[in-house]
């Protein structure tokens, strides 16, 4: 068994090559970090130009790399969602038009439901069912993987996800946001007094398990500003006194940031093993997933409930194809693909794109004590 997958529901245009075990045959990412800079953020026209120019190219380097070509495919996966329709149309017309003139089926795959599955080829002994925290620059959900496309929404978030609290300290600090903004302030936070800035943690009064990000980016906000922190001074420019505050203030956020995690994620192990008491992992993965912090703080709270943190490389925990293949692979097994597409497809065919997705059932419990 080997499936090609592709993702092009944000930012990052990328494709992968994975066989049934697990093995990785190849890993190609093409980023638009430049772009980001240039417009300040994902503008969907200008990213669906980029996936359009990129996309042939990634595709045929992930395919050669692995040393293989369409034809030993045993079928496409690809992001059908959630994520920017302009985006999605771009990998999906790509995939299908694959799976079209080479007569391969088609697995239609949950973007974030790869971001948590892919642990499963990190670990391979992790069987159902587990706990998921996914943070990135627009998810931060917790969800009780029950079984293969069984999930629970433990918890997500009222407004932003933590991806984008950082994203937006970072362009406030004047960071350089050549890599996204995550890396920057996790860097900047070791020189930092994570004590020095008193920001509240969120949603305190709330016993649940959701989280919220837009109250702690106003403080944060606020502190830079009664600091006089100029974000047109790059942060390489800033004066001493300029700089310790910048760091104080990224490692103050930071550490505010994960302390939400932690403690949403203590409650999640709860309600998650009243109904699962055989529950042994957390896995946390997304883009945020590769910040070490964030690592070593979750690990201590699961390790305070006798379970086992599973969090996959950085380079799996940010957008990629291997996610989407193995993914692919999960529900292909399970018989659960799309028969090939017609090898005449028109370009500007209708496809099953799924912009807002949600994942699983949200739990009983977390609507009732939810505000
Ligand atoms: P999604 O649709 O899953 O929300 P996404 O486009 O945000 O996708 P990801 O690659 O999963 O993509 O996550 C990107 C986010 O992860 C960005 O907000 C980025 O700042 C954050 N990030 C990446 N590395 C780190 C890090 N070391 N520390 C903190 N945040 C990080
Ligand atoms: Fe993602």
């Amino acid at each position: 068994l080997v499936v090609l997958g592709i993702e092009t529901s944000c930012d990052d245009t990328a494709a992968a090559v994975v066989r049934g075990d697990g093995q990785i045959l190849s890993q190609v990412v093409s980023s638009q970090a430049d772009l980001l800079v240039l417009y300040g953020g994902v503008a969907p026209k200008v990213a669906e130009a980029a996936h359009a120019e990129a996309i042939d190219q990634v595709v045929e380097e992930a395919l050669s790399k692995a040393n293989l070509t369409a034809r030993d495919l045993s079928a496409v996966a690809v992001t059908i969602g959630p994520g920017l329709s302009l985006c999605l149309r771009v990998g999906v017309r790509k995939a299908r038009n694959i799976a079209g003139l080479f007569c391969k089926p088609i697995v239609g795959v949950h973007h974030m439901e790869a971001h948590a599955l892919v642990a499963r080829i990190v670990q391979q002994d992790l069987q159902f069912p587990f706990l998921a925290l996914l943070i990135s620059g627009g998810h931060n959900l917790l969800i009780l993987a029950r079984s293969l496309g069984q999930y629970v929404q433990l918890g997500t978030t009222i407004d932003d996800a933590i991806g984008e609290a950082y994203d937006k300290t970072a362009k406030w600090l004047g960071l350089d946001l050549r890599t996204s903004g995550g890396p920057a302030i996790e860097k900047l936070a070791l020189e930092g007094d994570a004590e020095s800035v008193k920001f509240s943690t969120p949603m305190k009064q709330h016993k649940d398990c959701n989280f919220s990000y837009a109250g702690l980016k106003t403080q944060v906000r606020l502190a830079i500003e009664s600091r006089n922190i100029n974000a047109q001074i790059p942060i390489s420019s800033a004066t001493t006194q300029d700089r310790s505050d910048r760091a104080d203030i990224a490692a103050s956020f930071q550490r505010v940031a994960v302390l939400h995690l932690e403690e949403r994620c203590e409650r999640a192990i709860v309600w998650a093993m009243e109904m699962e008491p055989s529950l042994k992992y957390l896995v946390v993965s997304g883009g945020v997933a590769s910040n070490k912090y964030v690592r070593s703080r979750l690990d201590q709270v699961v390790k305070r409930k006798s379970l086992e943190l599973v969090c996959p490389p950085p380079s799996l925990c940010t957008d990629n194809g291997v996610m989407i293949a193995w993914t692919g692979i999960e529900h292909f097994r399970m018989g659960r693909f799309d028969p090939p597409p017609p090898a005449d497809e028109p370009e500007d065919a209708m496809y099953d794109l799924r912009p807002r997705w949600p994942l699983g059932e949200e739990h009983v419990k977390g609507r009732s004590e939810a505000r």
